[in-house]
């Protein structure tokens, strides 16, 4: 039998209006309004309402369903072979706010679609396979990104998580307990031996090039540079030019460095290095006032350690030169330093062999958003798959991917997953 995607459709366009403030159903591109968004932030009654959703799916194709202390959930199919490693696989449901419907919905009711699929082809999995709902992926409530999965490799403790409180000052404990989905059950991932994870691409890359499954090798690291750049604030008509100590002329300079230097090196070195200041903040904004004060944020992303360096580094030694030649001081910090992760080599080519075995166009790429896969992969041979965004748009009301894209995704993963299993 195949996988039934009007199964998985149905799953997604209901929970799709989820947390969406219409409450509108979305079956196809052009219904989208930028507007109207999901918006499942953890612990709000959205989130609880997705979940309930979902557990109900397993519940219903014969899972047992526990959930831990932050909220993860799992759902358990015995293996044939006793002790064998578990395959796990799945993503997450919380969002952004204002966000799409197929982020981390996709590959969570894939993963159920999936369960179903093999049950019901009475198919003999050696291993045991898991589905996993990772609780807070987005940070959008508690400002920490890749909460459950964080908690589940220990990266985190559940006490620091714990203290973490949302806008609201409710703490992530009571929230948690408001949706009831503060569990008491405990996973480590010791009897993991492999972790598959489907995601929205969320960039423009398998749309441009009209193929559908995308195969991660790398997730990129991630640096913050948050400066601030000092120098006095004056009468834009009265201080002369030579007199000035302009901290956005000074600012500038950082600017036009990270984008021409991150340009050259995806030239030169063939890098995948991007740079962005997307933030700024300007003292005291006023037209007719040279700039006192500017507060930049800085972002910076490659897939490889040592270029990452090396444009850190070259943007500090720019901002000390400003010091001499504009007379401002600056002071920089870097408050997030995530290492680029390498996924497991041999997950990577189980899923182009399954993509060949279904016959599925893939690509192999690189993932230039952060995922809870980028943590379990430090503890698990893991790997992901990509199906197209149209137009690139992610972390919006208006993301989409077609629905023969998706079927593809999970025919893909379905197959990865037998394989994997035996
Ligand atoms: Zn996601």
């Amino acid at each position: 039998m195949m996988a039934d995607i009007d199964r998985l459709k149905s799953d997604l366009i209901e929970t799709g209006k989820i947390g969406r403030s219409s409450a509108k159903r979305i079956e196809e591109f052009n219904q989208l309004d930028p507007q109207d968004g999901v918006t499942r932030p953890t612990g709000t009654q959205a989130d609880k309402e997705i979940r309930n959703y979902a557990v109900d799916c397993m519940n219903a194709a014969g899972m047992d369903v526990p959930n831990d202390e932050i909220g993860n959930i799992f759902g358990r199919t015995e293996g044939s072979i006793p002790n064998a490693g578990t395959v796990m696989f799945g993503s997450h449901l919380d969002s952004v706010i204002n966000g799409g419907m197929f982020d981390g919905a996709l590959g969570v009711f894939s993963a159920i679609e999936a369960v179903r699929v093999l049950n019901e082809e009475g198919f003999d999995n050696q291993r045991p396979l898991e589905v996993v709902i990772f609780s807070g992926e987005e940070g959008s409530a508690f400002k920490q990104v890749l909460l459950g999965s964080s908690i589940l490799t220990g990266k985190m403790s559940i006490e620091d998580a714990y203290k973490l409180k949302n806008e609201t000052g409710i703490s992530l404990t009571e929230a948690l307990e408001n949706i009831g989905y503060r569990g008491s059950a405990r996973r480590n991932l010791n009897d993991v031996e492999y972790m598959l994870e489907l995601h929205v691409e969320q960039g423009p890359v398998l749309d441009a090039q009209k193929v559908p499954i995308g195969i991660v090798e790398n997730i990129t690291g991630l640096a913050w540079i948050m400066a601030t750049i000092t120098g006095t604030a004056n009468h834009a008509g009265t201080t002369p030019m030579k007199m000035r100590k302009d901290a956005l002329v000074a600012a500038s300079e950082i600017i036009s460095f990270v984008n021409s230097r991150a340009n050259e090196m995806v030239e030169k070195l063939r890098a995948s290095t991007v740079g962005t200041i997307g933030r700024l903040n300007v003292f005291p904004n006023g037209t007719n006032i040279v700039p006192g004060k500017v507060e930049m944020g800085i972002d910076i992303r490659d897939v490889e350690q040592q270029n990452m360096d090396q444009l850190i580094n070259e943007t500090l030694a720019v901002f000390k030169n400003l010091e001499k030649k504009y007379g401002v001081k600056t002071s920089t910090q870097l408050p997030i330093t995530h290492s680029p992760t390498p996924l497991s080599s041999t997950v990577v080519n189980m899923i182009e062999k399954s993509a060949e075995e279904v016959g599925i166009e893939s690509i192999r790429m690189n993932s230039g958003a952060g995922h809870d896969a980028q943590n379990i992969a430090e503890k698990v041979k893991t790997g992901m798959l990509f199906v197209p965004s149209v137009n690139g748009i992610s972390h919006s009301p208006m993301e989409w991917t077609n629905w023969d894209d998706i079927e593809k995704g999970l025919r893909v993963l379905t197959q990865t997953i037998k394989n994997l299993s035996n």
